[in-house]
């Protein structure tokens, strides 16, 4: 079996598992790290040195980083958070402004806000999954209180620009928050010099466990947010929770490692994706979807003309691929990212999303492509949809 779905989530680095099993048992700290006795206090430590270590990372301080169960809560934290607290204060519709190539978690959270009387603006990117910063500030009005758009998408791996767009809100008051899970670890982030207010990052997609992730919440100028868990008022009231020492810990090494391979591995992973793509061309009729002149290290997504979606996929049973879709599980829809870049349906369901990660070697690369074109090859033959 050939894995090229780190997009999904990745394996743990073997490093961020040692870092993690200090953090269970009687002879370590498993003691609650809220708790005011020797044991509590080391626990306490190992928290904060992840906090330092995820901080690190991305340019921030480490109490601008607030834990949490993983990417799709930090999202909800950063988008309901931040209306409740700084919407509808006028008694006008707050708005927010987002896109139509986000991930599920931003765009359903979007969706539940509707339903409280929320304006929502979806932009569409162009053909090329961009979204401009100007169609973002058109979209703006008095009421906007946030915008929200992701740094790299994940089924085709465009690099918004985040950074372009950052100051402009800035100089127009109003909050940003940015989906990072897929740019953490593959793109250098110094929130020092980019003015974004929220950030969400997640464990599992840079090779820490699945179930820990953070949100960042600028001290300066503060972002302000209304918790949307309540309890014993940890993380500063943003978060309540005990936290869970164990991922915390994991998700620290796991940023740490990140922040020391970076440039490795971007450089690394994008050589194979450039092979992966270059050796398709031996098939006609491909598109690339999203800018290559915009693109993540780890993603290749490509549309293959002339084949049924579904057959496809279920010729390459040794290729762990996702199609373009981030199918929910029981539906098979063709993916909403690829229809808002304009791919029809049909088009859109014969695409095949290849993400790559530490583990990927030049063989598999070539074991893959080798595979796709022959089964791509073959089921063009078989269809009365291709025309030579
Ligand atoms: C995976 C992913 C998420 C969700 O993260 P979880 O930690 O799995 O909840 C959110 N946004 C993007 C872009 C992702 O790729």
């Amino acid at each position: 079996m050939i894995y090229l779905d780190y997009a999904a989530t990745t394996p743990l680095d073997p490093r961020v598992l040692q870092a993690m099993l200090p953090h269970l048992t009687a002879d370590g700290s498993f003691a609650n790290p809220a708790s005011t006795h020797g044991p509590g206090y080391k626990a306490r430590a190992a928290v904060e040195r992840a906090r330092a270590q995820v901080a690190a990372l991305l340019g921030a301080e480490a109490p601008e980083i607030v834990w949490t169960s993983g990417a799709t809560e930090s999202n909800n934290l950063a988008i309901k958070g931040a209306l409740e607290f700084n919407g509808g204060h006028n008694g006008r519709s707050p708005h927010i402004v987002t896109s139509r190539t986000e991930h599920k978690c931003v765009l359903d959270t979007c969706r539940h806000l509707e339903t409280q009387g929320v304006r929502v603006t979806f932009l569409r990117p162009g053909t090329d999954g961009v979204v401009s910063p100007e169609q973002v500030l058109e979209a703006l009005t008095p009421e906007t209180v946030l915008v929200s758009l992701m740094w790299v998408n994940n089924e085709i791996g465009v690099v918004q620009e985040v950074q372009r767009l950052a100051p402009l809100l800035r100089e127009r008051g109003v909050l940003f928050h940015v989906d990072a899970v897929q740019a953490a670890g593959k793109l250098p982030i110094d929130l020092r010099v980019i003015p974004i207010d929220l950030l969400s990052v997640s464990a599992h997609k840079i090779y820490g466990p699945k179930g820990a992730g953070a949100l960042y919440v600028r001290k300066k100028p503060r972002a302000r947010l209304a918790p949307q868990m309540h309890g014993g008022g940890h993380e500063w009231g943003m978060r309540s929770g005990t936290l869970a020492t164990h991922q915390i810990a994991g998700m620290g090494a796991a940023f740490e490692i990140a922040a020391a391979q970076l440039q490795d591995d971007a450089r690394r992973v994008a050589g194979l994706r450039d092979l992966l793509w270059q050796r398709l061309q031996a098939l006609p009729r491909i598109l690339r979807n999203g800018d290559p002149q915009r693109a993540a290290p780890h993603v290749l997504n490509v549309s293959f003309e002339g084949v049924e979606g579904e057959a496809l996929r279920a010729s390459l049973p040794d290729l762990a691929v996702s199609s373009g879709s981030a199918c929910s599980s029981a539906t098979q829809e063709p993916s909403y990212v690829l229809r808002a870049l304009g791919r029809d349906d049909e088009l859109a369901n014969a695409s095949l999303r290849f993400s790559l990660g530490r583990g990927t070697t030049a063989e598999q690369i070539e074991q893959a492509a080798e595979s796709v074109i022959k089964q791509v090859q073959w089921l063009r033959e078989l269809s009365p949809l291709w025309k030579p």
